[in-house]
């Protein structure tokens, strides 16, 4: 069986003025990992992908620690603890980052929710979009964000269900130019391409599409684009073969089953999404569950 543990943002401090990154300090993340360590045997993309049946169909627990988003902490703190427990690792980037040089949607939205109320994120976009704000139901939205409040939570749904990505785009864009610097935030936030291709060379990268949307929204044509410019871009640029994905969003709407048949037509082996259980022999290989760091043992959320 195969257990995979996703973590996104490693940082020594989350203070912000509206709390609204979270993730795990380094010492948290090492603590975890020697946890991890006792629960089963890690393994590295490489071998999962290698002997993915025998791995699933074995009653030994298999570990895999990914990260998603590309960022640059990760590369900086999170794998010199990683390689000095020497366990292996795959990080998921997504390539409009260094394609494009823009800053994904999803981190502007993180950064913008840092500095302002969400209420005043909310009111800007209300001001546009008031029509679609008043059918919401609030109990879907609580479920899909567990771990943020009610406010947080319908904003969050908003800005990634129920706008379109242009006007997602359209709305978020105007705001972040106001606060922040894209270049700077660009340099800071992410993995440089030497970075990428540092993990490339020790089979740890992995697809996590191009842009950073809910696939399972998009037009076919635009999934299958989705999944192929970033696998391309990264196999060109780090001279890698790159045959791992992990869904954005990795919920159930954004992982559909057109969503994992056109990641196996973009010629991906294995797809991660952030349903959580483990993975036995009859998971599908393209729709492989994956826990965040919070709810495995050592995480927040844990419990015995
Ligand atoms: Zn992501």
């Amino acid at each position: 069986m195969l257990t995979v543990c996703n973590y996104h943002y490693i940082r020594e401090n989350f203070e912000a003025k509206y709390p609204s990154i979270f993730g795990v300090t380094p010492k948290q993340f090492k603590d975890q990992l020697l946890k991890l360590k006792n629960e089963g045997e890690f393994i590295s993309s490489t071998q999962l992908v290698g002997n993915t049946d025998l791995i699933l169909n074995s009653k030994d627990n298999f570990c895999l620690i990914t990260f998603d988003d590309g960022l640059k902490e990760q590369f900086n703190l999170g794998l010199s603890i990683m390689e000095n427990l020497s366990i292996p690792a795959l990080f998921f980037a997504n390539s409009i980052n260094h394609l494009e040089n823009k800053v994904s949607t999803v981190h502007k939205i993180h950064l913008l929710r840092s500095v302002l109320d969400s209420d005043i994120i909310l009111k800007n976009i209300q001001k546009i979009h008031v029509d679609k704000l008043e059918g919401l139901n609030v109990s879907k939205v609580k479920s899909v964000y567990t771990y943020d409040d009610e406010k947080s939570a319908v904003l969050k749904y908003f800005l990634n269900f129920i706008l379109n990505y242009k006007e997602q785009e359209l709305v978020i864009d105007n705001l972040f130019s106001k606060y922040f610097n894209e270049t700077e935030v660009l340099n800071n936030l992410y993995m440089s391409l030497e970075n990428l291709k540092a993990l490339a060379s020790l089979g740890y990268l992995g697809s996590h599409t191009h842009s950073h949307y809910p696939l399972g929204l998009l037009e076919e044509k635009s999934i299958l684009k989705e999944l192929s410019v970033s696998k391309k871009y990264l196999e060109l640029h780090t001279k890698s073969k790159i045959e791992t994905v992990a869904y954005p969003y990795g919920s159930k709407e954004a992982c559909t089953l057109e969503v994992k048949d056109l990641a196996k037509k973009a010629g991906y082996k294995l797809g991660f999404t952030t349903k959580r259980g483990l993975n036995l022999n009859n998971q599908n290989r393209l729709l492989l569950n994956r826990f965040d760091c919070n709810d495995l043992i050592g995480g927040k959320n844990y419990k015995l």
